[in-house]
């Protein structure tokens, strides 16, 4: 299912391939993130232009709008947005913890009312996975909950063992679904070339090919990191992910997060950090092991303007741009770029057509698409820290574009 391919000797950086239902990803991968079965603003044409290999599903705001049976209803989330790569579901509770009203945490789930109607739901273990099955991710996730920043040791330890409990939950809840799955198609001895083109016709072969991923968390204590890796770990996941960073902590801190919990991950199965992050954060996660990453920055800070390049961000807003005639970034091979200058974007910002917002989408995307498939060439040549470190050296973090994650 995962390949290790290549390993960096200065750094613990590597080069991998993830198997899934809907195709193949090469890592260190970005997964541009479709918030409500959409990357804001492209199409899954674009998405295929610009080389994204998997993307992101958010279960809550699927669960709120349209609703399951809706997704149900057309065979899953491939058929319903028309995306034939692969996706990857979180399980909804992050959401609920950030977004929901009145949330009910209990040993059995959450109940909480929804962020657009008020209405009143709830989610446990077993009915995130039976969510992530009925949507028919090729990746899911596991309930878990993501305690906020700050949070208290005694709070943070007692929510640690909860989501271990949960994790285990979601991981025989799935087996349950697979088995059934299983006996009502009972065509057992198919190869995997089969499968995958049978998950394209048919969703209920998919889910017998669904990954499920474990969520490490211990918000900033190093013991709970370590204890949750531990047990998260020896319940057996197909990948694991480093949850609760990138919700407001120091960088000092998100770094330490990830560092605590590397030396217990197996090396033979994919890691994720989730909500991360700016480029260069990126790179010094893969340089901690970290082979997955989805953020909303590159759509989100798009929608106001903001641009990125290699030596950081640029507000196309800026009167500076006025008459500048070269491209968001030069020698950007995007659409935007190769087409069009900053004064026109600029423009059509400032007019707020939506098309300029469009463009520094796309422009975007491809920035962020692009640096992964710079950083697994540099892997591959045994050459990624000197690449990590050129890139960070040239590169300059504004803060303002970093409080656009939360
Ligand atoms: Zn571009």
């Amino acid at each position: 299912m995962f390949e290790l391919l290549a390993r960096d000797k200065y750094s613990k950086a590597r080069r991998g391939r993830l198997r899934t239902a809907h195709g193949v990803i090469d890592t260190p991968v970005f997964m541009p993130v479709g918030t409500q079965g959409s990357v804001k603003a492209v199409s899954p044409r674009e998405l295929r232009e610009l080389e994204a290999q998997i993307v992101l599903g958010n279960t809550y705001h699927l669960l709120v709008r349209p609703g399951i049976d809706v997704i149900k209803h057309f065979g899953g989330l491939h058929r319903f947005m028309n995306w034939d790569g692969p996706i990857l579901t979180d399980s909804g509770g992050y959401q609920i913890f950030s977004l929901a009203k009145l949330r009910k945490i209990s040993e059995e789930g959450v109940e909480f009312q929804n962020h657009v109607d008020g209405t009143p739901a709830f989610i446990s273990p077993e009915i995130a996975m039976e969510i992530q099955t009925t949507l028919g991710s090729d990746i899911a996730m596991v309930l878990d909950e993501c305690t906020p920043y700050p949070c208290k040791h005694d709070y943070a330890a007692r929510s640690v063992e909860m989501t271990t409990r949960w994790a285990k939950r979601c991981k025989e809840a799935l087996q349950r679904r697979k088995e059934n799955v299983q006996r009502s198609t009972s065509n057992a001895q198919r190869s995997i070339e089969e499968d995958q083109q049978s998950a394209i016709r048919n969703p209920q072969s998919a889910i017998k090919r669904q990954l499920l991923f474990g969520i490490i968390q211990g918000a900033t204590f190093d013991d709970l990191r370590k204890a949750s890796a531990q047990a998260i770990v020896d319940l057996g996941f197909d990948g694991y992910a480093i949850g609760g960073v990138s919700v407001g902590e120091p960088q000092e801190e998100m770094m330490r997060a990830v560092e605590s919990c590397e030396p217990f991950l197996p090396a033979d199965k994919p890691r994720y950090a989730m909500g991360l992050g700016t480029p260069p954060q990126m790179l010094e996660m893969i340089a901690r092991g970290i082979d997955m990453f989805d953020c909303v920055l590159p759509t989100r800070l798009a929608r106001n303007g903001t641009g990125f390049t290699p030596t950081g961000t640029i507000n196309l807003k800026n009167a500076d741009f006025a008459l500048d005639k070269s491209p968001i970034e030069e020698n950007c091979a995007c659409y935007a770029c190769s087409e069009f200058s900053r004064s026109y974007i600029r423009h059509l910002v400032k007019a707020e057509e939506i098309l300029g917002l469009r463009l520094i989408t796309l422009h975007n995307l491809h920035f962020y698409l692009d640096l992964m498939k710079q950083a697994r060439t540099a892997i591959e040549r045994e050459e990624f820290d000197e690449f990590r470190r050129g890139f960070a050296s040239k590169y300059k973090a504004r803060d303002a574009d970093l409080a656009v994650t939360q």
